[in-house]
């Protein structure tokens, strides 16, 4: 089976159908979470989702719009971009984010949208983050996002143990051989490492086989959708550049 693995959408509908697109014909999507925040077209990047079979985590952004985290934990722009939100969502798409969990475990896969020893808010961007959350799940593979950055970790069965970076190129399909992963696909809506294209992942499922892709998409509609809506323009112009 071969799942269309993404994360941290943002509201962005032309990254979304610019992946849908690049990735060909795939049995399921799972999507890590943050659905929503930052981008202009939250109601179509739900509604776009739900046409397929979809598991799909929930998001800090997702919690923020619902009312389940505090908006103070946000800065000034993903709070206005929040508030926003939360005025735009038609009930049947509240409803469902609503329904999101924020840690599923599918396929002897562990999926969650931060980190595994906390769902929601943390960053794993280091070997010594990733080695902490290593003792926190209990499958080969956990998929997360979160940081927008596509970074993998592999804690070796060897005597040493010592979780490592592991350096995975794009569009090369490699397989979980051995050890314990950690793997983020990046993020589609809002890339957050210095290249403006979505970032997303296909993995066959059985064979824990795994391929990072990029792909561009049109920036300058979805900006432009921004700008309408008056949304931050801190949040418009990192689109351009990708961080
Ligand atoms: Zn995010």
């Amino acid at each position: 089976m071969r799942y269309l693995i993404i994360s941290d959408i943002h509201a962005n509908l032309a990254a979304l159908n610019a992946v849908i697109a690049d990735a060909g014909t795939f049995d399921r999507i799972w999507c890590l979470g943050d659905l929503t925040g930052y981008g202009p077209d939250p109601n179509e990047c739900l509604d776009r989702l739900r046409e397929f079979p979809l598991t799909s985590l929930a998001g800090n952004h997702d919690w923020a719009v619902l009312g389940k985290l505090n908006l103070e934990e946000f800065n000034r722009d993903a709070r206005a971009a929040c508030l926003w939100t939360r005025q735009q969502l038609t009930a049947a798409n509240h409803a469902f984010l609503a329904a999101l969990p924020v840690l599923v475990k599918e396929e002897g896969y562990t999926l969650v949208h931060a980190s595994p020893s906390e769902p929601v808010e943390e960053y794993v961007l280091d070997a010594l983050t990733a080695e902490y959350n290593f003792s926190h799940f209990d499958t080969p593979v956990c998929l997360l996002g979160h940081s927008h950055w596509p970074v993998a970790f592999m804690q070796p069965e060897d005597a040493t143990g010592l979780c490592v970076q592991v350096r995975a190129p794009y569009f090369q399909p490699f397989k979980f051989n051995g050890g314990k992963w950690i793997i983020n696909p990046g993020s589609v809506g809002q890339p957050r490492d210095g290249n403006p294209d979505a970032s997303y992942a296909i993995l066959e499922v059985e064979e824990g086989q795994w391929e990072y892709r990029r792909v561009a998409y049109p920036v300058e509609e979805t900006q432009r959708k921004m700008r309408h809506h008056r949304l931050p323009l801190r949040l418009i112009e990192r689109l351009t550049h990708g961080h």
